[in-house]
């Protein structure tokens, strides 16, 4: 990306090991992320290039001497951070801010290189031609951060559920929500192409209302008094504001969406009064926690989080492919290099 609205498809050296902790992977799938989006929108042009991409699934191509537990051509899958997996923070399940971490940037290409292979990469027992690798790939940022919003706001059989966000990552935060048993679930979302799949995936009400309405749909829906919990995808200010509306006093705001904003209210009359818990985890999901939880359902077909891409593009497309999920034209989209 040179600047807003502006990727280019270029050819750049190959990565190679520099690490003993490396690994190489070759992509089989990538796909464009919500939050590619943010600098698609607003970064500065510039002659420099900033490479793109942190969602990834691919083959083991090469190997640094220190990688245990894996082997050449073995099919992986990536969170979108990567992790030693052994560090206190780690152990304590915010993968996020390991010691030795940090994020991906370049996995819109044919290879990749990974720090941290062996605490980072997932092995998957199926075959790269498997037509389970979309719903598996979910599994390396929107399925986890989706489900990262429902157990920090501790979705359980007891809470209802307000989802703020018809993009993927809250279309999976329904899912999870389900997952979790939670039996009553609002969507509010405007893209009834999108709240389709919220409703297969759980949802039991829509609210395409948005604001001051929404909220009042919100409430209408529940005796006036708005749901337990409430999973932000968005990040936007307005939809932490919509959140602050909808949830009843007592209850927990959890937000994954990147905040666009850096101040919002925070006092008596919105947190402190109703003894809400927020749970300032921001963006960053600490995925990898959650991979080897998840993965057995996706993999015996009892979830199909997969269904969120719906467009594939080739390498040279990608272009059109942050077009078409810029302009609503595609919920999420698939890279096959
Ligand atoms: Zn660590």
């Amino acid at each position: 990306m040179y600047g807003a609205g502006d990727v280019r498809v270029e050819n750049v050296p190959d990565p190679v090991l520099r690490e003993p902790t490396d690994a190489i992977v070759r992509v089989v799938w990538t796909c464009i992320c919500g939050s590619d989006l943010h600098p698609y929108h607003n970064m500065p042009a510039s002659e420099h290039v900033t490479p793109m991409g942190h969602e990834f699934l691919g083959v083991v191509e090469d190997l640094g001497a220190e990688v245990t537990g894996l082997t050449k051509g073995d099919l992986v899958v990536a969170s979108f951070a990567f992790q030693d997996n052994t560090c206190e923070f780690c152990g304590e399940g915010v993968q996020t801010s390991c010691r030795h971490g940090g994020f991906f940037d370049t996995a819109q290409a044919e290879a990749i290189r990974v720090p941290q292979a062996a605490g980072t990469l997932v092995k998957l027992p199926v075959s790269e031609d498997s037509a389970l690798l979309p719903s598996l790939l979910t599994l390396a940022d929107v399925y986890g951060t989706g489900y990262h919003a429902a157990k920090r706001a501790n979705v359980n059989p007891r809470t209802t559920v307000t989802v703020i966000d018809d993009g993927a990552v809250g279309l999976l935060a329904v899912l999870s929500a389900k997952q979790l048993g939670a039996e009553r679930i609002i969507l509010m979302g405007r893209h009834t192409d999108r709240t389709d799949l919220g409703v297969e995936y759980g949802a039991t009400d829509v609210v395409a209302e948005r604001g001051e309405e929404g909220i009042d749909k919100v409430r209408e829906l529940t005796g006036g008094d708005g749901t337990h919990t409430v999973l932000d995808a968005v990040g936007y200010k307005e939809a932490y504001e919509q959140a602050l509306g909808v949830v009843r006093p007592g209850g927990a705001i959890s937000r994954v969406g990147v905040p666009q904003y850096d101040e919002a209210p925070i006092g008596f009359s919105s947190l402190f009064g109703p003894n809400l818990t927020l749970t300032l985890t921001g963006g960053p999901a600490p995925v990898r926690a959650y991979i080897d939880q998840l993965l057995p359902d996706v993999l015996d077909g009892t979830v199909d989080p997969g269904k969120v891409f719906d467009r594939t593009v080739s390498l040279d497309e990608v272009p059109d492919g942050y077009r078409a999920m810029d302009r609503r034209e595609a919920i999420k989209v698939l890279i096959r290099p």
